[in-house]
């Protein structure tokens, strides 16, 4: 008998709404969900794979253990008991003989099910100190910039239709395609639209304005945009003198940081500059959109406070058309507390993390990735010996991938869950096999919607668990069982139960609504020290940091190491593609069909001048090391300005060779030592320094 059970695909974080077509246990086919407001019906490539995902003969399917060398690619099948017995006599091992910081638990990016808070709980009841997510260079910058400022994350309003709409540093096309279909209607009712991008992209062509700064100037760049609202007093006065506290600090602060002064660092001429200002702040209701590209500078916080004062300024917080408080529906939030369970790890333990000292945010708890490396390699400032991976391919994805390598060659245990074997679970001792979001039942709460969905298990991949049920029999044989529940639902219980719901009954509700407040600072305040929007931020101040967003050049850029630019002439970027996400997705056919090689994009002009042809094979250089991808010609970046694809490996070239992780990874080329972000410890992953020329015929 046919079933259609409603779910969310989970190949990325947007959250999409599903329908999945059964036959008794066989899945026919997986559709968009007409109903979810997210996607309306549409799936991305990604997501329209998703069953090639699930049973894709590379899966997984039972854990593995080691033999012989690290790295060796020799595995032998063992039990879940075996293995989950080996993982936790290493992790009570290393902790007697290293104490609790010897540990790291590291999880890779936002899988929506609660995964990390789970993780955090373990290490918490654990009294383990050093939990890594990927919070410094996914989303959370960009949080703690709102939040800093006034105190909520907004969320885009489309329903009342936006007159201007800001995309900043975002590919919604190919990463959220939910708010890219309501941005696409939203123009083509007219609103009118400003790209900053540094490509040419489709939505660049429609835009009425396009601004093509210098990759990793964007902080300059908001401090001119900033500068000219004020200048040509297009603020909204009502607005800020009732919310605002800050302005004439802003103002004098602004004072120099013309769209004149800082064209050598954006590379945008003033007049455009000047055209997206008035564009935006005068056009009413506007939404700005940011995206990842803001977070990978140490300059995110910063930048994310510009783009928050921008919203202030133009008076588009809380407004129909605008961006408004999204009041989530009444579960457990993901990072409440009561899940982690923080107050368990003595506040001795918790001074031990990595990074406890380096003077970040206070309201930071992770480890960064850069430290843990340091860590293991220099024992500084003590020995790590032991890493439990959950889903984090951090060869490709960690900075300056070389170090990252080598200390995970140096652990003394490893333990990697993943769906694959991946080139960093290749270097595991144990290897655990995760399951793909088919394989979970999950309660699903999206980043950028006031919605929770559900989503449910539908198919077993050989002995597949949950990283829930993985952690859950971890936790019992470490003796802390009684912190977990006796099933996942019973966990699933508990998220909910704020909303008075058990997860059987969410089952058959399948999405719960919260709603979009406008205008909630009038009854309630902002939620800052001040009650307003904080331009000039008390906390910031109150904490040490900069209270208003300075731009100062950062080292491997022209204006912070001009003496390297004849080394390294060229700026090195890099974005997602449609087709994978992160290092995801290299060994499904459709997906590798459509993008089949690492490329790198470079101006016709540049290539000539360096001799390279379209399809070369071309190296690209840092003080790091090398990599080399296949070049394609493009008009649509700047001449100064190379675009390399990024977190590639070869999943068909062998686990002997660690899949060559390192021939076109880009974080080969990142750095790990120079200052990272003076809030989040942000290391600078995009706008740096590179030189690029031809690869010797027949060099490796
Ligand atoms: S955008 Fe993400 S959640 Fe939506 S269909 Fe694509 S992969 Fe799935």
């Amino acid at each position: 008998m046919v079933q259609i059970v409603k779910s969310a695909c989970g190949m990325c974080q947007t959250g999409c709404g599903i329908l999945v077509q059964l036959d008794g246990a066989r899945i026919q086919k997986i559709s968009g969900d007409p109903d979810s407001p997210i996607n309306k019906g549409r799936l991305c490539p990604k997501g329209a794979a998703s069953l090639e995902f699930l049973n894709h003969p590379g899966r997984l399917k039972n854990p593995l253990k080691r033999q012989g060398p690290r790295g060796g690619g020799s595995w032998k099948e063992i039990s879940w008991d075996e293995a989950l017995d080996t993982v936790a006599e290493n992790l009570l091992k290393t902790k007697a003989a290293f104490g609790p910081e010897g540990l790291v638990f590291i999880r890779g990016s936002f899988k929506g099910a609660y995964e990390g808070a789970h993780l955090a709980r373990l290490a918490n009841v654990l009294g383990a100190p050093n939990v890594a997510s990927m919070a410094p260079v996914c989303y959370i910058p960009r949080v703690n910039g709102n939040q800093l400022t006034y105190g909520f994350e907004p969320v885009p309003d489309y329903a009342f239709p936006p007159a201007a709409i800001l995309v900043w540093g975002a590919n919604l096309a190919e990463t959220r395609i939910g708010e890219h279909q309501d941005l696409m209607e939203a123009v083509d009712r007219g609103a009118e639209l400003v790209v900053i991008d540094p490509r040419r992209t489709p939505l660049a062509e429609r835009a009425a304005v396009w601004l093509q700064p210098r990759p990793g100037s964007d902080l300059a760049l908001g401090l001119s945009l900033i500068q000219t609202i004020i200048e040509e007093e297009w603020v909204d006065r009502v607005f800020v003198d009732r919310w605002c506290t800050g302005f004439e600090e802003l103002k004098a602060h602004c004072r120099g940081l013309s769209p004149e002064a800082l064209e050598s660092v954006t590379w945008v001429k003033p007049d455009r500059v000047r055209a997206a200002a008035k564009l935006y702040a005068t056009a009413k209701p506007a939404i700005l959109q940011a995206g990842n590209a803001i977070d990978h500078s140490p300059h995110n916080v910063q930048t994310a406070r510009a783009l928050a004062i921008l919203r202030a300024l133009t008076g588009n917080l809380g407004v129909p058309g605008g961006e408004a408080l999204g009041v989530p529906p009444e579960i457990l939030p993901m990072g409440s507390p009561l899940f982690d369970l923080r107050e368990k790890l003595p506040a001795e333990i918790r001074d031990k993390r990595l990074n406890a000292r380096d003077g970040l945010l206070p309201n930071i708890f992770y480890a960064l990735p850069q430290s843990i490396v340091r860590a293991v390699l220099e024992e500084d400032p003590y020995p790590v010996r032991l890493a439990y991976v959950q889903g984090c391919n951090l060869l490709l994805t960690y900075p300056h991938a070389g170090r990252a390598c080598q200390a995970l060659q140096k652990l003394d245990f490893l333990a990697v869950a993943d769906l694959f074997l991946t080139p960093t679970a290749a270097l595991a001792d144990v290897i655990l096999p995760a399951a793909s979001y088919l394989e979970v039942d999950a309660v699903i709460a999206p980043p950028y919607y006031p919605m929770v969905q559900v989503q449910q298990k539908v198919a077993q991949v050989g002995e597949s668990r949950s990283d829930a049920a993985i952690i859950r029999g971890l936790a019992q044989r470490l003796g802390l069982g009684e912190f977990f529940w006796e099933s996942e639902e019973e966990g699933l219980d508990f998220i909910l139960e704020p909303a008075g719901l058990r997860f059987q009954e969410f089952r058959q509700m399948g999405v719960l609504s919260g709603h979009r407040s406008f205008r909630h600072y009038e009854k309630q305040g902002f939620a800052t020290p001040s009650g307003k929007v904080e331009l000039f931020s008390s906390r910031l101040r109150d904490w040490g940091f900069d209270p208003l967003p300075v731009y100062r050049p950062l080292p491997e850029t022209p204006d912070g190491s001009p003496e390297l630019t004849g080394e390294y002439p060229l700026i090195l970027t890099s974005w997602k593609v449609g087709a994978f996400r992160h290092s995801g997705g290299r060994q499904i056919e459709s997906l590798r069909g459509s993008h089949a090689e690492a490329v790198v994009w470079i101006h016709p002009e540049t290539a000539e001048k360096l001799g390279i042809a379209e399809g070369d094979r071309t190296v690209i250089e840092t003080a790091r090391g090398w990599i080399a991808q296949q070049a394609r010609l493009t008009d649509k970046i700047d001449p100064r300005v190379v675009g390399v694809d990024y977190a590639w490996w070869f999943p068909e070239r062998g686990a002997e060779s660690l899949f060559d992780w390192d021939q076109a990874n880009v974080n080969m080329l990142t750095d790990d030592r120079n200052p990272s972000g003076s809030e989040l410890g942000t290391p600078q992953l995009r706008g740096f320094l590179c030189r690029v020329y031809k690869a010797e015929e027949g060099s490796a």
